[in-house]
């Protein structure tokens, strides 16, 4: 699973990814702004296209990995999946340094 990146700090809260999202893998904070519950993303990507600002960015394709947790888990049965996909955003984001 590839999953996706929230930049928060790019969101405006307009909540259109929170309502598209299938899966209900994207919560609101306090502010609007969307949580994703990890363990429920599976790869739709409607949110990337609903996005009028384009604050949300599939894995692969992310630009820097926010310093803030964008993600929670609904459920801790997945705490070793998520550390192992944590774990390759690191490597990745070692990639995007060595490039630049
Ligand atoms: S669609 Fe984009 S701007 Fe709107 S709430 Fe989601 S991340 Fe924020």
């Amino acid at each position: 699973m590839e999953k996706v990146i929230i930049y928060r700090d790019n969101c405006i809260a307009c909540g259109a990814c929170i309502t598209y999202c299938p899966y209900g893998a994207l919560i609101p904070d306090e502010e609007g702004k969307p949580i994703l519950l990890w363990d429920r993303c599976n790869d739709d990507f409607a949110c990337i296209y609903v996005c009028p600002v384009s604050a949300i960015k599939r894995a692969s394709q992310a630009e820097r990995i926010p310093v803030a947790p964008w993600y929670r888990l609904s459920s801790r049965e997945f705490e070793t999946e998520l550390k192992r996909w944590l774990g390759s955003l690191s490597d990745q984001d070692k990639d995007i340094i060595k490039l630049s």
